[in-house]
């Protein structure tokens, strides 16, 4: 590969976010980056720590103080050492990531270190923010979206996958609420960048979300052919 690539995938939970990122980044020999697991890990260890999700100074400290890594072709997380993708994936977990997430000191913290991952190499990261505020020049930006209903069921589907006990109609209610928490905070909403392309997956399947991102891909970058095979 001859430059580095930043891809940037924003938009709400259940769009199918990572799914994509994950293809595409073997697609096009990128490390992938899911910045929501990072959010998740800090809202893991304040749980751990009984920190309420509102003390903005012992989370930023906290977050500061977090080792963070990603491993085995950065599908796993380590927070301080220990493998935590586990225990990060409940709904609880994802409640109190957004309230954390919700804190500008922590959302510092978080972004210095994402910046600092695609140092080395090209990336597709995913998030909320990461094409408007992360890397606002950003090679590609996609915003990924589907209807309300399918986001709820893809999330069930994966919490069914990963043996996480939970009941459809609040699950339902979280993510509606977790999505209206990240579409109106103070703190880098929930955006679509202004020159973001929007793709709705509701009706298409993950390799069709993929193919319509490795045109836009390809169209963008003079060396396309080289990058993408
Ligand atoms: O993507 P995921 O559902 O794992 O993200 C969990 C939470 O982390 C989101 O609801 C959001 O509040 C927060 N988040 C964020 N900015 C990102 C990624 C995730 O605020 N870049």
């Amino acid at each position: 590969m001859s430059k580095r690539l930043i891809i940037a995938i924003d938009g709400p939970a259940g769009a199918g976010k990572s799914t994509i990122a994950r293809r595409l980044a073997d697609r096009v020999g990128a490390v992938y980056i899911d910045t929501g697991a990072m959010y998740r890990a800090i809202a893991l260890w304040a749980i751990r720590s009984a920190i309420p999700t509102d003390d903005s100074h012992r989370l930023e400290v906290l977050a500061q103080n977090a080792h963070i890594q990603f491993s085995k072709g950065h599908d796993r997380i380590l927070l301080n050492g220990e493998d935590v993708s586990d225990f990060i994936r409940s709904p609880e977990v994802a409640g109190a990531a957004s309230e954390v997430a919700a804190l500008p000191a922590v959302r510092r913290v978080m972004v210095t270190l994402q910046r600092e991952m695609a140092q080395r190499s090209s990336i597709v990261m995913e998030g909320r923010d990461i094409g408007s505020v992360v890397f606002p020049n950003a090679d590609i930006k996609i915003y990924l979206d589907a209807s309300a209903e399918i986001r709820a069921r893809r999330r069930a589907d994966d919490l069914t996958h990963q043996n996480v006990p939970f009941d459809l109609t609040s699950l339902t209610r979280q993510i509606e609420e977790r999505d209206f928490r990240d579409r109106n905070r103070a703190a880098s909403p929930l955006i679509q960048a202004l020159d973001a392309t929007y793709l709705d997956s509701s009706n298409l399947s993950a390799e069709e979300v993929e193919n319509e991102i490795l045109k836009i891909i390809r169209a963008k970058t003079s060396n396309g052919k080289e990058l993408v095979h």
